[in-house]
C-alpha cells in the first residue's frame, strides 16, 4: 500500500508522527493484557506476547494514513516568533544583529529611510543606521522593511500623501539594500482601513499586531511570553526600539540576551525567524488544501 500526499504550494513543511497517537498506545497494551491474560497458565505466553504486539502495531500501520498534517511552523515546531526592530537605531546594528546571529537567529529592521544617514557622508545622526549598515545585515539574512519614509502617523495624514510616503521608502529600500520591502509596519502602530489595503497589495504580510519587548519587560515576562507561545502554538511578533538609548530602551539590554539564550534553549520547538519568513509561511499553510490517496500500486 502506498500512501501518496499531494499539496501545492511546496514550500510548507509536512509532518509526520513518527509514533502511533497514544490512542494507538493504549490498544496495543489491551491486546497485550488481552493475550497475557488468556495465555497466562499456559506455556505459550510468549507467543501470546508476540501475536499482542503484531496486532498493535498492525492497528498502528492502518492508522497512519490519518496523521500526515501540514506543519503548523517550518520544521514541524510548535510556535515561531519573529523580533521585530522598529526606527532604524545604530544599536540594532552594532548590539542587536550580531547577538542574534550568535544564537543563530535574525530579525527584523523596519527603518524610516528619511532617518538613515547617507552612505559616503558625514554621518548626521549617531543614533542611526547607515544605509551600508543596513545591506550588511540584509546579506547576513536580516530583514530589511518598511516602517514609512517619514514615520507618518496613518490616521494622521490623507491617503494620497501616505502613498507617496510608502512608494519613497520602497525605492530607498531596493536602491540602497538591493532586496525590495515585502513587508510592512504602520508607524506608532496606527491604520487606517483605506492606508491598510494599500499597503497590503502585493506584500507577504502587515505587521497588525505585535508585543512590546522593550523597557517595562523583565527576564521573566519575557520567558512567560515565549512559554505562552508553546503553550498555544501562536506566532509572536516582538517589537522593540531602543537598547540602551531611544524609545522604550532597555537601558541594560542583557536581559534581552539572555531570553535570547532561553529561546535558543528550547529551539527543537521553537520557530524563529524573520516576520517574512512567518509571514509567508502562514500564508501558504493557510491556503493549502492537503490531498491524500492510497493506491495499492508501489
Ligand atoms: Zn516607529
Amino acid at each position: 500500500m502506498l500512501l501518496k500526499i499531494s499539496y501545492q504550494p511546496k514550500n510548507t513543511d509536512i509532518g509526520q508522527f513518527h509514533h502511533p497517537s497514544p490512542f494507538v498506545y493504549i490498544k496495543t497494551i489491551l491486546y497485550i493484557c488481552l493475550h497475557h491474560f488468556l495465555f497466562v497458565y499456559s506455556m505459550k505466553r510468549i507467543v501470546g506476547f508476540i501475536a499482542a504486539f503484531f496486532i498493535g502495531q498492525g492497528i498502528a500501520w492502518g492508522q497512519s494514513d490519518s496523521l500526515v498534517y501540514v506543519a503548523r511552523y517550518k520544521g514541524d515546531k510548535a510556535c515561531a516568533i519573529s523580533y521585530t526592530f522598529d526606527d532604524g537605531l545604530a544599536e540594532q546594528y552594532t548590539l542587536a544583529a550580531p547577538e542574534l546571529e550568535k544564537r543563530g537567529f535574525r530579525g527584523t529592521f523596519f527603518i524610516n529611510g528619511s532617518k538613515v544617514n547617507e552612505n559616503g557622508k558625514p554621518i548626521t545622526d549617531t543614533t542611526r543606521v547607515t544605509w551600508g549598515q543596513l545591506k550588511e545585515m540584509a546579506e547576513r539574512g536580516h530583514e530589511v522593511a518598511n516602517h514609512g519614509w517619514a514615520h507618518r502617523n496613518f490616521a494622521r495624514f490623507p491617503l494620497e500623501e501616505l502613498k507617496k510616503d510608502i512608494l519613497q521608502n520602497d525605492s530607498a529600500i531596493k536602491a540602497h539594500v538591493g532586496i525590495p520591502s515585502r513587508t510592512f509596519a504602520y508607524p506608532n502602530n496606527n491604520k487606517s482601513e483605506p492606508g491598510k489595503s494599500y499597503v497590503m497589495q502585493g506584500r507577504t504580510g502587515t505587521r497588525l499586531t505585535q508585543w512590546s519587548v522593550g523597557s517595562k519587560r523583565s527576564l521573566e515576562d519575557l520567558n512567560r511570553w515565549a512559554d505562552a507561545l508553546l503553550k498555544n502554538k501562536d506566532w509572536g511578533v516582538g517589537m522593540t526600539h531602543g537598547l540602551t538609548y531611544g524609545y522604550d530602551a532597555f537601558g541594560d539590554p542583557s536581559r534581552l540576551w539572555k531570553h535570547w539564550d532561553y529561546v535558543k534553549s528550547r529551539e527543537d520547538s521553537i520557530w524563529v525567524a524573520t516576520f517574512v519568513e512567518v509571514a509567508a509561511y502562514v500564508k501558504e499553510r493557510d491556503s493549502i488544501q492537503l490531498v491524500t490517496e492510497q493506491t495499492d500500486k508501489g
